[in-house]
């Protein structure tokens, strides 16, 4: 026997290697392998099994990784799929669906060295400093494994053997299911009886459930979601075709559950899990990054921890442990846990049979992943749910425009809570116009009076409040007056941020930090009144100081999150009341529930409106939307005060007047004007390197090649050039660019992109790959395809 093999070196090909007698009965598709290529050893999964090959003298394979076949074949195929439509190398695809873990199995079941405080005897003795750092650590977690304390003490074993010399610690070898949440004490929870909204959608998602496999077309797999995802029949399904298509497709199996928070989707997604159950299936829920506190993991460990339906619920996120992701991925393998909860990367979990995938806050950007595989989270949720016949649903209180629009046309199905679970009103938006404030005030004030006076007050009534602003640092930069001289990063084309407690001036893109000049650095200006410009978190925090001294302040952004912990404790001491003001960035506006909460503040609503991107409308509406949904969520009703310079923009105003429909109906129409997404669809050429002509040279290069090779309809190749073999079908292919990057030049290089609109894109997909294998650009400049980048720096 033979096994084609895909190594973990991105080579686009498969190479064939003989299975020796020993290992034939374990070898299967889906098995990691370790095999010889030249004089190297590397991994690979195996692909396919065959009887014979066309090359001669094959090497063997060396070992197996793993107990078990470590790639599912649905996984396998759902890999395929991303190295087509993401366009990127099979071999990146394929690695991405394992976590590094599980990949290289250095972990294993291995037994871990765990090191124990013990029991002091006798007097504590004096150490030397480096000993005693080590030892707070252990003494105040007693037992931890010992290569999380070599790694958080960044110490040695030597320094922990000299500690067990000393009879302070033991190490001990053990194997341990590490289980990340084996601290927590969790009660039992049970199903709650739904109101008339819930119960509405929960019925119809059950629907699709029973109806399985039978209900669905029987169009070919990678056919159906190329049509779920792409707009290609947008303009035959409109008016008349309306009737039409929902004859010709069955009921839909995904679904877009819109509520705003705390209109009951968990519980939903709860009671839709617990079906999935019922019907021997599993589940995964997707989450973005930060929402995956312990309390969100809590209501479904909780849920699904003792009754009937008892089942494991495994948790797979980047704060885990190399090990602990180990164990948790392994009791999903072995189907000891049939439910996940993750992030982005969990869309991978080996999760069989599959019967429900959810994706909370399915707008969220972080779904996309920024590096090869640049794939989309909740599009590949759809393509799996697709794949496997399981149903899907998105939920949000600020749906994706694609989704919304893929409601209308009849591909998705949507499912409304209108209301709040407890009744409660959506909080009262007021708009504060800061262009009259800022007359006032001569320059621009961070503070408009009324959203003074409201902080006033709720310091007085003991009530707490949340300021927004998505800006780090200090001031946004540092400028001279005289001369206009902006300090700027000298390897990014952006502005330095000031940061005034550590008294530098740092680039949020790089990490450059430099000190602040005392006078301005232009040799013939010199000006002494060099100041600073714009406004960051750091900076309301020390005006709030002035303005009210008595309140306490704590201010949460990238800047001050540095541990991973301090999340968790900054919003314990908000909930429990010692802080009454908190100041943040976007960390701040997921869905946490402070019933204390009565005032949101909205410091520049406009900031993200002004970037250069199509959807900074739709960003900020969301952003908006989803900050003020922070208020009011306990008795007192609650208020939002958004200042803006520019309160007549269409995403503040339907923001302001919770008008979801109206804003999503005038952003389409602005789309469709433009054909942006969901009108057509974008990949995203960027071309980098550090010398700017040979980028920009091979940015005109790249496009002239797409120009030759793909026909569009308006650009008639001659019969018989390469544009013939892509086939009868119109791409309807716009292209703009070569341009500078919005952010042109960072770290250190120079930056080019290339949009393309379609309205095929799988079939773009399918033409770049080729045009990007023959392409001989020159050695110092890379090319990066973004297919439905959600990222257009
Ligand atoms: P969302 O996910 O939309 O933010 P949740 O499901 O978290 O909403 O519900 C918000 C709160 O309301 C939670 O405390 C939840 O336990 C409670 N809740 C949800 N559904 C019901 C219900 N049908 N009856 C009573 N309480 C409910
Ligand atoms: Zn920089």
């Amino acid at each position: 026997m033979i096994a084609r093999v895909s190594l973990e070196i991105a080579l686009r090909k498969e190479f064939d290697y003989s299975i020796p007698p020993g290992l034939a009965e374990q070898i299967e598709v889906g098995t990691r392998v370790q095999v010889p290529f030249g004089a190297r050893k590397i991994f690979g999964t195996v692909t396919a099994l065959a009887e014979e090959s066309a090359h001669a003298n094959l090497k063997p394979i060396l070992k197996i990784i793993g107990a078990q076949s470590l790639v599912t074949p649905k996984v396998l195929k759902l890999a395929r799929w991303i190295g087509e439509y993401y366009c990127c190398a099979p071999e990146t695809a394929l690695k991405s669906v394992l976590p590094e873990a599980i990949r290289k199995e250095k972990e294993g079941w291995k037994k871990q060295l765990f090191v124990r405080a013990l029991p002091p005897a006798g007097e504590f003795p004096k150490l030397p400093k480096r000993q005693q750092e080590v030892w707070n650590i252990i003494e105040e977690r007693r037992e931890m494994p010992l290569a999380e304390l070599l790694e958080l003490a960044e110490t040695t074993a030597a320094t922990i053997r000299k500690l067990e010399d000393r009879s302070l610690v033991e190490i001990t070898s053990e194997i341990s299911e590490r289980d990340p949440y084996a601290r927590e004490h969790i009660l039992p929870s049970q199903p709650l009886p739904l109101n008339p909204a819930q119960a509405a959608a929960l019925e119809k998602i059950k629907a699709a459930m029973n109806r399985g496999e039978d209900g669905r077309s029987k169009i070919e797999d990678g056919k159906h979601l190329t049509s779920a995802l792409s707009p290609l029949l947008a303009n035959s399904q409109r008016g008349e075709g309306e009737k039409l298509s929902s004859i010709l497709h069955p009921p839909s199996s995904t679904f877009l559950l819109h509520g705003v928070t705390g209109s009951g989707k968990t519980e939903i997604y709860l009671q839709a899990i617990a079906h999935t159950l019922e019907q021997g299936k599993g589940a995964i829920v997707l989450v973005p990054e930060i929402s995956l506190t312990p309390q969100t993991v809590e209501r479904f460990k909780a849920r699904f921890s003792s009754g009937k339906l008892q089942t494991l619920v495994a948790v797979l996120h980047s704060h885990l442990s190399a090990g602990e992701r180990h164990d948790e991925w392994h009791k999903i393998r072995q189907g000891r846990a049939r439910i996940v909860i993750g992030a982005r990367s969990a869309i991978f979990a080996p999760v069989e049979p599959l019967g429900l995938v959810i994706v909370d806050e399915e707008h969220e950007h972080t779904y996309k992943q920024e590096e090869a595989p640049r794939y989309h989270a909740r599009d590949v949720a759809i393509m799996r749910g697709q794949m496997e016949h399981a149903v899907v649903v998105l939920g949000s209180a600020t749906p994706s425009l694609e989704s919304y629009y893929n409601c209308k046309r009849g591909k998705f199905a949507l499912l409304e809570l209108p209301e709040r679970v407890d009744d409660q009103k959506m909080p009262h938006v007021r708009v504060v116009d800061m262009r009259q404030a800022a007359h006032k005030e001569k320059g621009i004030p961070i503070f408009s009076p009324q959203l003074k006076e409201a902080i006033h007050q709720r310091l007085e009534r003991k009530e707490q409040t949340i300021l927004f602003l998505n800006r780090r640092g200090y001031s946004t930069s540092l400028q001279c007056p005289k001369c206009g001289f902006i300090a700027n990063c000298p390897n990014c084309s952006l502005a330095l941020t000031y940061h005034r407690i550590e008294q530098k001036l740092s680039c949020h893109i790089c990490g450059h930090n430099e000190k602040v000049p005392s006078v301005c650095p232009i040799e013939k200006c010199k000006n002494p009144a060099i100041r600073f410009a714009g406004t960051g978190t750091q900076k309301v925090e020390d005006v709030l100081a002035k303005l009210f001294p008595n309140a306490r302040v704590k201010r949460m952004d990238a800047d001050v999150m540095k541990h991973k912990d301090d999340y968790r404790r900054i919003l314990g001491d908000f909930r429990t009341g010692k802080i009454d003001i908190l100041v943040g960035t976007q960390m701040i506006a997921k869905g946490l529930h402070f019933p204390n909460v009565t005032l949101v503040g909205i410091i520049y609503a406009d900031l993200a409106l002004h970037q250069p991107d199509f959807r900074a409308g739709e960003r900020t509406f969301q952003l908006l939307t989803q900050v003020a949904g922070r208020a009011g969520r306990g008795d007192v009703e609650g208020e939002v005060f958004v200042q803006a310079f520019a309160p007549f923009h269409p995403a503040i105003q339907y923001a302001r007047r919770h008008d979801f429909a109206g804003f999503y109906e005038q952003e389409l129409e602005f789309r469709e004007q433009l054909k942006y997404p969901p009108f057509s669809r974008v990949a995203l050429l960027t071309l980098k390197g550090r010398n700017e002509e040979k980028v920009k040279f091979s940015a005109e290069h790249v496009k002239r090649e797409i120009e030759s090779k793909i026909q569009s309809p308006k650009s008639k190749a001659s019969p018989g050039s390469a544009a013939s073999d892509l086939g009868p079908w119109t791409l309807n292919l716009v292209i703009s660019g070569p341009a500078p990057a919005p952010l042109p030049r960072a770290e250190t290089f120079y930056r080019y992109q290339i949009m393309l609109r379609t309205r095929a894109m799988s079939k773009l997909s399918q033409a770049l790959a080729k045009i990007v294998a023959s392409l001989a650009l020159p050695e110092d400049v890379t090319l990066a395809v973004d297919i439905d980048p959600v990222n257009l720096g």
